[in-house]
């Protein structure tokens, strides 16, 4: 696929980003497009290996090897190789029904499992990917589609987020009449509340809402389902149900002084600053800023990472991202071979942004907090920390220990907790009676879905854990196929 000899001849190149100094003025995206020659030359890159990797999707080593969608990555490649746009968009909806959510937040396993990645830099396949959907949306390529019959099925999907909206997207193909729940008062879960308007712009989002409901998606929002909607009702009125509500628990930091005020769950501190954005441009003072604080966050990952942007368009004084982990290495380690993914040093956007504007990458690692300081007023001021050795235990198990006289104290009165998630809120599990695994997602066999309650199904984050956008559109979509299987006895849904 691709040029025979492109590879030879084309260096791998990312599009265009405003400048972090720059960006960080606004709230607009910062991925620029290249133009449609340099996109070609890209995608001439790849070289029709024989035996693709990037799109297998595999778990090697605990982790996605290859896009978990199995997106048909080298025929798309080379039909914008070859600057048939349209039909490589075709191509990409047979297998993501989002590829312009894929193309800007998706942290690109192909690309570690592309094969002229094992000695040469991989093909840009996400930047790609996000140009042929927006380009589709340009031309009005994409246009409403909705099924040609209906089946006089109803189905509830419960949760808007990645996972629920290609559920509904699936189902409703497959001529079901499709109702989305959504508790929040926008429909995308974290697409719309978690992931930041910078990286993801929320009209992106709103675009494929609307369109989904052009193709005769029902969306109710501000409506949970086990308060405003009974359960009873879920069960009496649908067909059948796929329960896609995210794992929403936030895991919090039980350490000396987490009462004080100013020390917030960083979803809560995103999700508003989202919303106020949103509604009034910031201009309600709904939400919590940083401006000429010390930001302390806690947590080295991606939600982490978007405390760091927020922070630093809010005006932060300064802004420290700590990691209890070790720095990873700049090169693959030893035990991390291709094709898994790279466990590798990155900066993602924040850190880039945030060493622009203070001269370091913001991220401390092996640290951990021992407690926070306060004011008389009960405000945290500082955050005393102690750096960590990761030592094996008995049963081979990593366990860190503090290094004494190792401890600090830095400013800080803000303080955002971005430490990942615990799992699904137990409400609505706990009233229909849905039985968990043993780290509390719903139990549901992945490839079939189904929970213990009949018609029940579940999918997403909710199902997994917490996971990655391309996971929840991959459970989605298999959650439908399931779904329709079960209403109709068979299924024609991929
Ligand atoms: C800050 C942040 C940044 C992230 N960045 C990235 C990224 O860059 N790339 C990436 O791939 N992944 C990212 N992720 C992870 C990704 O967003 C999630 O894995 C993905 O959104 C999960 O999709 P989901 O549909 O399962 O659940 P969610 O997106 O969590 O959606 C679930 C929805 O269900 C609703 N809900 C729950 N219970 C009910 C109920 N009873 N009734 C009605 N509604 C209900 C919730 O309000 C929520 O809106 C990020 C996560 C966070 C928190
Ligand atoms: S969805 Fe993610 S893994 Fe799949 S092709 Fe796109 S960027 Fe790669």
């Amino acid at each position: 696929m691709g040029k025979p000899t492109g590879f030879l001849e084309f260096q791998r190149e990312l599009p265009p980003e405003s400048a972090p100094l720059e960006r960080i003025k606004n709230w607009r995206e910062f991925h620029l497009h290249f133009p449609d020659e340099q996109l070609r030359q890209q995608g001439a890159r790849c070289m029709d290996c024989g035996t693709p990797f990037c799109h297998t999707g595999l778990l090697i080593g605990g982790m996605a090897s290859g896009c978990p969608i199995n997106n048909l990555i080298p025929e798309w490649n080379d039909l914008v190789y070859r600057g048939l746009w349209r039909e490589a968009l075709l191509r990409l909806h047979k297998t993501n029904n989002f590829p312009e959510f894929t193309g800007r937040v998706c942290p690109a396993p192909c690309e570690g499992a592309c094969v002229l990645g094992i000695n040469e830099p991989p093909v840009t396949i996400k930047s790609i990917e996000c140009a042929i959907v927006d380009k589709g949306f340009a031309e009005g390529w994409i246009t409403p589609q909705p099924p040609v019959q209906r089946t006089g099925k109803k189905v509830a999907v419960v949760g808007s987020g990645p996972a629920g909206l290609s559920c509904a997207a699936q189902l409703n193909q497959a001529g079901h009449t499709v109702t989305v729940f959504e508790r929040a008062d926008r429909i995308g879960g974290l697409l719309m509340y978690g992931i930041p308007n910078m990286k993801l712009d929320k009209s992106v989002v709103q675009r494929r809402v609307d369109l989904l409901a052009k193709e005769g998606v029902q969306f109710v929002a501000n409506t949970e389902v086990g308060k405003q909607f009974p359960v009873e009702k879920l069960l009496k009125e649908f067909d059948a149900a796929v329960l896609c509500g995210g794992a929403t628990l936030p895991r919090d930091l039980k350490a000396e002084g987490r009462q004080l005020k100013g020390i917030y769950l960083a979803v809560d501190f995103l999700s508003a600053n989202t919303r106020s954005l949103l509604d009034s441009q910031l201009a309600d003072g709904k939400f919590v800023s940083a401006k000429g604080k010390d930001v302390v966050i806690i947590g080295g990952g991606d939600t982490g990472t978007d405390c760091v942007g927020t922070s630093l368009r809010h005006g932060c004084k300064s802004v420290m991202q700590i990691e209890i982990l070790p720095k990873p290495s700049d090169q693959r380690p030893g035990d991390n071979p291709w094709p898994q993914w790279p466990k590798i040093f990155r900066a993602d956007y924040g850190q880039e942004e945030a060493a622009a504007m203070y001269g370091e990458d913001p991220r401390k690692y092996r640290i951990t907090v021992k407690k926070f300081i306060g004011d008389k007023q009960g405000q945290v001021k500082a955050v005393r920390t102690v750096l960590v050795d990761w030592k094996q235990d008995d049963q081979g198990r990593f366990i860190p220990q503090e290094i004494p006289g190792t401890e600090n104290t830095y400013p800080a009165q803000l303080v955002l907790l971005a430490m990942g998630f615990l799992g699904p809120d137990d409400s609505l599990i706990g009233q229909l009676g849905i039985e968990r695994d043993p780290r509390s997602n719903i139990k549901a066999e992945y490839g079939k879905f189904a929970t213990n309650l009949k018609g029940v199904f579940a999918a997403g984050d909710m199902r997994r854990g917490q996971s990655l956008v391309v996971w929840a559109i991959n459970e989605g979509r298999a959650a439908a196929r399931e779904c329709d299987r079960y209403l109709m006895g068979s299924t024609v849904l991929p």
